[in-house]
């Protein structure tokens, strides 16, 4: 395992604080120890309050912070004398720990401390770390894991047996660290959790907790190497996937994305002969049971699944004395031979943090196995950890999900104006956006945030429309909303000039694409959890066309014949289908500040009363028509199709 630590970064960093997040970051920069907001790290010093006195303090990281991340203020300053003194309490629940915790804090407006905070400040040592490493893990998770670690570590860690993370955890370390603790101890294992390791300066916490996990990886490379898997090709039929998505949703309650990782590893894995049996056991430590739940869906039998995980529910609760309340009963971790590893979630991101800790359990699993079998903790164990009370405090606070939570936009001409507003809105919604334009750009508009996939294609090619959906199904599962916004605006031409050739590019555009989108995306509109919807942004030139505009102004009007059409054919299917007209939208590429003045100058106005020409005085901008065009996806036009809505400030020929 590699050190990652470098003396002359480290000594840019002057107080112990920064010290702690330089070394923390490290940490987090291995996905082989740490992954999404997993373990956690903390500093032991002094603070002073507002009497000028200096209070003992841990600053240990709070919750909802990664590790890869972290910052200063990510460190809730807690007074260490409380944490010692909650540590001596013989009882005490998790959500009066919680509690307690934060009424320890130093700061009122920090974050939760981490449940492990008491543990930390128990362990005598300044800086101290802790890791759900792979390889500990691993060897943990194995019939006779404990006399190996034993082996492997002797007198230098302490090794404790599985106890829920919370209170229960911290008392056992309270009797287990002070009894036998030595001069040589320099870390802890935590079975089937993972590892702490401690020192006098970050460097020694932070060399330590290398020194053990590297051993530990020498280790399984000896005893149960892992060969990568390569070159296995995928060979399904993705079309098939958002039919899946349907029934994953149904059994939810709620839209889900699913995002499918066919890659050697994945397939290989989901190939195993005996991945039935291999695959049942549960996660490789129990915090991933939130994200993961306890056990994959094995192939596309949702209905089993859900049966099999509301008996789960029902087995355990009984022995619980306050009523929980049942998660969805929807799988979270699909492994199907042909989709791969399939990971479902509310948000794009989820679905990437489900897939990573997936892949690590993948490699976790295959090689407890050749350690002489794979084992996860009892069903009891890990129902507690999914049920914990700190859990389902979490459920009842959390706020309403957005409004299209769990759901795929896809919207063409998304590079510019109309069509990059949409992309914005339909995000800000909590959708998945697919943004399409010819123009390249597209494919870097956001960075790379897990929510957005731009694909630059040109729409006129039935082919590259079938690509963009296969591409939309692998990320995120299906489609649900579709904006057909892509079109162009040729230079004013009488019918008198107008070429057969340019009528007929206008028309292939602005028409003939738009019918290849709709017919190949039906299937996927129609396996939407919450039913299809499409917005075809139209033109005022549909009721009100100009001189000049023939070739724009009819493909226009057929295009809207054929969205009422579609919204006639696509009623059977729940799908809708609505219009919007809008005019004199000036915040696009087509209309520079230069042939602004020169159309104002051309009507005798001046550019602001170029732009607030219609019958409100109001400046109709790209954002207007965006936020427009995504409430009619939503909610409030949920009972209308085959809709057409101006948004044009009112113009006299539309009235
Ligand atoms: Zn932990």
């Amino acid at each position: 395992m590699e050190n990652l630590w470098n003396d002359t970064e480290a000594s840019k960093h002057k107080d112990i604080l920064a010290e702690r997040v330089y070394s923390s970051r490290l940490l987090g920069a291995n996905t082989n120890l740490v992954l999404h907001g997993g373990g956690n790290t903390s500093v032991k010093g002094v603070s002073r309050n507002i009497f000028g006195e200096d209070v003992d303090t841990l600053f240990v990281k709070g919750s909802g912070s990664d590790l890869a991340t972290i910052e200063a203020r990510d460190f809730v300053a807690v007074r260490l004398d409380a944490m010692l003194k909650l540590s001596r309490l013989e009882k005490l629940s998790d959500i009066d720990m919680a509690r307690e915790l934060k009424l320890a804090s130093l700061d009122p407006n920090a974050p939760a401390p981490s449940v492990e905070a008491i543990l930390h400040a128990l362990i005598p040592h300044r800086f101290v770390d802790h890791t759900h490493a792979d390889a500990i893990v691993t060897i943990t998770n194995t019939a006779d894991g404990e006399a190996r670690i034993r082996d492997l570590f002797g007198d230098e860690v302490i090794v404790l047996s599985y106890v829920m993370p919370g209170f229960d955890l911290a008392k056992l370390c309270a009797e287990i660290y002070p009894a036998q603790a030595t001069v040589r101890t320099i870390g802890m294992v935590l079975m089937n959790h993972g590892i702490f390791s401690f020192g006098d300066t970050a460097k020694q916490a932070y060399d330590r907790m290398i020194t053990l996990v590297g051993r530990a990886e020498d280790y399984l490379n000896t005893h149960a190497p892992l060969v990568p898997a390569t070159g296995i090709e995928p060979a399904a039929n993705w079309f098939e996937l958002p039919g899946l998505r349907k029934k994953v949703s149904t059994a939810a309650g709620f839209p889900l994305l699913l995002r499918s990782n066919a890659g050697s590893a994945a397939l290989s894995f989901a190939r195993q002969p005996d991945i039935a049996a291999i695959a049942q056991r549960g996660p490789a430590t129990p915090d991933h049971i939130i994200r993961t739940k306890r056990l994959p869906m094995l192939g596309r039998d949702v209905e089993a699944y859900t049966q099999a995980y509301k008996n789960y529910f029902e087995k355990n609760s009984g022995a619980v004395k306050t009523p929980l309340t049942m998660l969805d009963p929807a799988p979270r971790v699909i492994i199907d031979p042909e989709f791969g590893l399939v990971s479902a979630g509310r948000s794009a991101r989820d679905t990437q943090i489900v897939e990573d800790i997936y892949l690590h359990t993948q490699d976790i699993i295959l090689r407890g196995e050749k350690l002489g079998g794979y084992r996860a903790l009892g069903e009891a164990e890990l129902f507690s950890m999914e049920y914990w009370d700190l859990e389902q405090a979490k459920l009842k606070k959390a706020g309403a999900p957005k409004a299209f939570a769990g759901e795929v936009a896809l919207v063409t001409g998304a590079a510019s104006g109309i069509g990059k507003a949409c992309v914005q809105a339909f995000l800000n919604r909590g959708a998945a956006v697919v943004g399409v334009d010819i123009n390249p750009a597209v494919v870097s508009l956001y960075g790379d945030r897990a929510d957005y996939l731009g694909i630059a294609a040109d729409l006129s090619s039935t082919d590259a429309v079938k690509e963009i959906l296969e591409q939309t199904i692998r990320h995120y599962g299906g489609l649900d909303m579709l904006v057909l916004n892509a079109g162009i605006f040729p230079g004013g031409k009488k019918i008198s000039a107008l070429g057969n050739d340019e009528w007929r590019k206008v028309m292939a555009i602005n028409l003939d694409s738009n019918l290849a989108i709709m017919r190949e995306a039906h299937p996927l509109l129609k396996a939407a959890p919450r039913y299809g919807r499409v917005v075809v942004i139209g033109s005022k030139n549909v009721p009100a066309p100009g001189p000049g505009a023939a070739a724009y102004s009819a493909s226009k009007a057929a295009l809207t014949q054929l969205a009422r059409v579609a919204a006639l054919e696509w009623g059977a299917d729940a799908i809708r289908i609505n219009l919007v007209h809008p005019n004199a939208v000036f915040d696009t590429g087509i209309w520079t500040p230069e042939v602004l003045a020169q159309r104002a100058a051309h009507y005798g106005m001046t550019v602001d009363e170029y732009k607030r020409n219609n019958v409100l005085r109001e400046e109709v901008s790209s954002k207007d028509v965006a936020e427009l065009t995504a409430e009619m996806c939503g909610a409030l036009f949920s009972k209308i199709t085959g809709a057409q809505i101006p948004i044009d400030g009112g113009n006299d020929r539309v009235i």
